[in-house]
């Protein structure tokens, strides 16, 4: 008999339909002899209405109450989908977070989780039950709600996984696993049988959001393996575990895009001050996140120094900014850019392989598409171009490695 953690998101339990479809697999998961945890998000869409809620009622809600709000979405979808089951004739009971003993600390609307008490789930367990946990919530040690940062509940799934010490962790959502691009862009993307918790982590943080890019680095670190999957059919999926030598023989495992991001510029920079770190601490203060930073001094000794980052940021970074600019020179410049995307290429067998970033220029050049920043890791090579083109370049560079040619 094995312990099976199986993660449904909003799109698996977006209607009443799709819930009985849910109860159905999760029953015949415990009629075939094993112990079941479901980990379920909230309706799809309900998350997004009642942000949306928050922000009629007023601009600026209080975290605090947000994630009181925002919890009660995945609330919602476990009591529904335990009825389903009971309706069914099967045994479940529904877990808030604080149930499940997932203790937060940090802020409101990003907790981070710090330890899993799971004796109150154990006993249910015990008792012959399905579990039915809410994914996306947790609980602070003054017993303050928190939730876990926008697609949470796979981080839930991960950490539930971990600490009930699981046999099996399916992740299930609305395609047949993790694809060589988002298969929404570009049609003849494939699906990849496996890939290590790096590559994984690499494409869910430069915009492959099938995964919350947490939950993959916390995986990682806690060696849960993890498989994702269709809910509506029984394909197989994505293993996403450790690495293994082979995964080594292909250079370029998948790509990314990630729409909406901006760039900000400080040029002419004369004056001898320490401006780097003048500028990133007063973006920090700001608490805006910053991707890629490219700086670069001339001849003359002039500076220039970018940053990407979300659009949504960029009024709150050209205010952190501005105040600073006297003390950068006379001829000190603040611009800006929006409309851009990033698209990132992937892979851990990069760091075996020459030629990958040529190839990425060439297809750039070949298409007429202008680069704007460039960024690299030891396995991904990122860059920016204007998001008009970005769909256009992801499916050129998608075709230049080749990656419709990976079999399923
Ligand atoms: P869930 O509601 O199950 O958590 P998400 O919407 O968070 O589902 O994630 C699934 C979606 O992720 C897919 O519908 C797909 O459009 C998108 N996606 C982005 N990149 C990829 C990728 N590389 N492979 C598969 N899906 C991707
Ligand atoms: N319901 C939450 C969200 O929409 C968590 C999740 O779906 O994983 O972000
Ligand atoms: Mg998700």
């Amino acid at each position: 008999m094995a312990l099976i953690v199986q993660k449904y998101g909003g799109s698996s339990v977006g209607t009443i339909d799709r819930i009985r479809n849910v109860a159905r697999r999760l029953l015949d998961t415990a009629r075939e002899g094993n112990s079941v945890v479901g980990v379920v998000s909230a309706m799809q869409g309900v998350t997004d209405r009642l942000i949306k809620l928050a922000h009629e009622v007023t601009p600026a809600p209080s975290e605090r109450e947000l994630d009181v709000l925002l919890s009660t979405g995945e609330q919602q979808s476990i009591a529904l989908l335990c009825m389903a089951i009971q309706d069914m004739g099967g045994k479940a009971v529904s877990i808030t977070g604080a149930q499940a003993g997932i203790r937060t600390f940090g802020s409101h609307t990003r907790g981070r989780i710090g330890s899993i008490h799971p004796g109150f789930m154990l006993s249910r367990l015990a008792e012959g039950n399905i579990l039915i946990c809410a994914g996306f919530q947790g609980i602070t040690e003054e017993g303050l709600i928190h939730t876990l940062g926008r697609g949470g509940s796979d981080l839930s799934a991960i950490a539930l996984a971990a600490a009930l010490k699981a046999d099996v962790c399916q992740i299930y959502t609305d395609v047949d696993g993790v694809y060589t691009c988002d298969p929404r862009i570009v049609r003849d993307a494939a699906k990849i049988p496996s890939l290590s918790y790096d590559e994984m982590l690499e494409m869910a943080s430069s915009g492959s959001k099938v995964m919350q890019a947490r939950s993959v680095e916390f995986a990682k670190k806690f060696h849960v393996a993890f498989e994702v999957r269709n809910s509506m059919n029984n394909n197989p999926g994505t293993i996403v575990q450790e690495e293994i030598p082979a995964m080594e023989a292909v250079a370029v495992r998948g790509i990314s895009i990630e729409r909406g991001q901006a760039r900000v510029t400080v040029s002419g920079i004369t004056a001898p001050v320490a401006y780097t770190a003048k500028i990133l601490n007063a973006l920090a203060e700001a608490e805006i996140n910053i991707d890629m930073i490219v700086a670069n001094t001339a001849h003359d000794g002039i500076a220039r120094q970018s940053f990407t980052m979300h659009v949504n940021d960029l009024g709150h970074a050209q205010a952190a900014l501005k105040p600073l600019m006297a003390e950068f020179g006379p001829n000190a410049r603040l611009e800006t850019e929006a409309g851009l995307a990033k698209l990132s290429v992937v892979g851990i067998g990069m760091r075996s392989h020459s030629g990958v970033a040529a190839t990425v220029f060439q297809t750039m050049a070949d298409e007429g598409i202008p680069v704007g920043m460039i960024s690299t890791s030891e396995i991904k090579i990122t860059l920016t171009v204007d998001e008009r083109d970005v769909e256009r370049a992801a499916s050129a560079v998608h075709a230049a490695f080749h990656l419709n040619a990976i079999k399923p």
